[in-house]
Order: C-alpha cells, then structure tokens, then sequence
C-alpha cells in the first residue's frame, strides 16, 4: 500500500506517518530525514541540498525524484511505503505515479493534515528532533516534551532544533512554498478519489495518536 501524507509543515506529518509505518509495518520514507541525513554526513547530495533548504525552498526535483526513484528500489518497499514529504508539487506526483506505475502500484490513500496556521508557527518554533539519525524522534516543548530536558526518551541522545526551524523568516517562506507549490496536490488526488483529510489541532484536542488511530480504521475498512 502507498501512502502519501500532505500538508504544511508543522502539522505532525511525520508523527502520523511514523504512528502509520509501526502499524501497518510498512517503511516511512521523508525526504526531509534523507536530506538531512545526507547534510550531517556532508555528501555531495547533502550539500546541495543544504542550498535550498537553509533558505526554507525545495530542493530541485533534479536532485530530488532520483533520490526518491532509488530509495524505491530497496526491499523493505515490496509492501509498500508512507511517503512523508513527497511529493511536493504536481511535477512530482505525475513522476511519482510514472514511478509507481513501472513497479505494478499506484497511489491508494492521500491523507491532507490541517492545522490553523498560528499554531502550526508555534509547534514549528517549539519543534525538538532526536539527533540520532537512526531514532530521529520528534518531540514539542509544549505539547509533547521529552521526560528529561534536552534528551531523547527512546535512545538517550541529544535533542536538537532543526536549523531550517529556528529561523521565522524560512519557516513563513515554507508555508508559502507550501501553499502555492504543495497545496494545489489536494485537487489532483482528490479528483482521484483518494484523499483523506484529517484536521490535527490541539484546540479540538485531536493530535497524532487519535488521527493516526482513526486512520487505521478507515484503511482496515476500506482501503
Ligand atoms: P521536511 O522535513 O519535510 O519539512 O523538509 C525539509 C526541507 O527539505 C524542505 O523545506 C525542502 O527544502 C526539502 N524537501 C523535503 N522534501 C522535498 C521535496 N519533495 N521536494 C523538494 N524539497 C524537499
């Protein structure tokens, strides 16, 4: 089954994608994480990558959709996969579906997060991710801090800001990209019959753990 997860940042993509892949035991794959990946070990994709992203933009999909094609090719994807961060533009997805279509799947559920803006401000600047790169944990200030400050429940590593989250600036040019770049994806999948949209927001007290749940049940009944 693939599964792809939109919405702008700061919404918990990742933590529902994350909740979803334990789950249905299938891999979630953020290009986000693999850049990052790549940046800290300072490969050549990496610094390229590190361009656009300190600046709050895409990644050009020249450098992007390969990365995405060979990630595809390993065998922990036979099963299938929830896509975190890709695609990110019309462009990507018809590539995507070229992709899909070369390997006999297609996309089968598109989940579209919503939160108020403000709020995703907040939960972006009050973001903590696990340095260690196999735990890659995310935790909120807030909302979900870790037990012990500045450390990592699940490994005992350091927790860290995300460079491209301290600066207000690339996060108000993210949401932007967002809306202008990613947003028009909504129509394409729901044009397809497979979009699912989730409203995530502390004020109607619905995070990840009861959207992830209740997307578990929809996929058993009817995906
Ligand atoms: P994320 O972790 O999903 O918030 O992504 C962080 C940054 O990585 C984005 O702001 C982009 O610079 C880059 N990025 C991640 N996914 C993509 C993509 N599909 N296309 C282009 N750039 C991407």
């Amino acid at each position: 089954m693939i599964i792809i997860m939109l919405g702008a940042q700061g919404t918990g993509k990742g933590t529902v994608a994350g909740l979803l892949s334990e789950k249905l035991g299938i891999p979630q794959i953020s290009t986000g994480d693999i850049f990052r990946k790549n940046i800290k070990e300072e490969t050549e994709l990496g610094i390229e990558a590190n361009k656009y992203m300190s600046k709050g933009m895409l990644v050009p999909d020249d450098i992007t959709v390969p990365m995405v094609a060979k990630r595809l090719e390993m065998d922990d994807v036979v099963d299938g996969a929830i896509l975190d961060g890709f695609p990110r533009t019309i462009e990507q997805a018809k590539k995507f579906d070229e992709m899909l279509a070369a390997k006999g799947k297609k996309v089968d559920l598109v989940v579209n997060l919503t939160t108020p803006r403000d709020e995703i401000i907040e939960r972006i600047l009050t973001r903590r991710v696990c340095s260690n790169q196999e735990c890659k944990a995310t935790y909120n200030l807030i909302m979900h801090p870790p037990k012990k400050d500045g450390i990592c429940d699940k490994c005992g590593a350091k927790l860290v800001q995300r460079e491209d989250d301290s600066d207000e600036s690339a996060i108000n040019k993210r949401l932007e990209i967002y809306d202008v770049q990613t947003s028009p994806l909504v129509e394409y999948y729901e044009k397809r019959n497979v979009l699912r949209k989730e409203e995530i927001s502390s004020r109607i007290n619905r995070l990840g753990d009861k959207v992830a749940s209740d997307l578990i049940e929809y996929i058993k009944e009817s995906v």
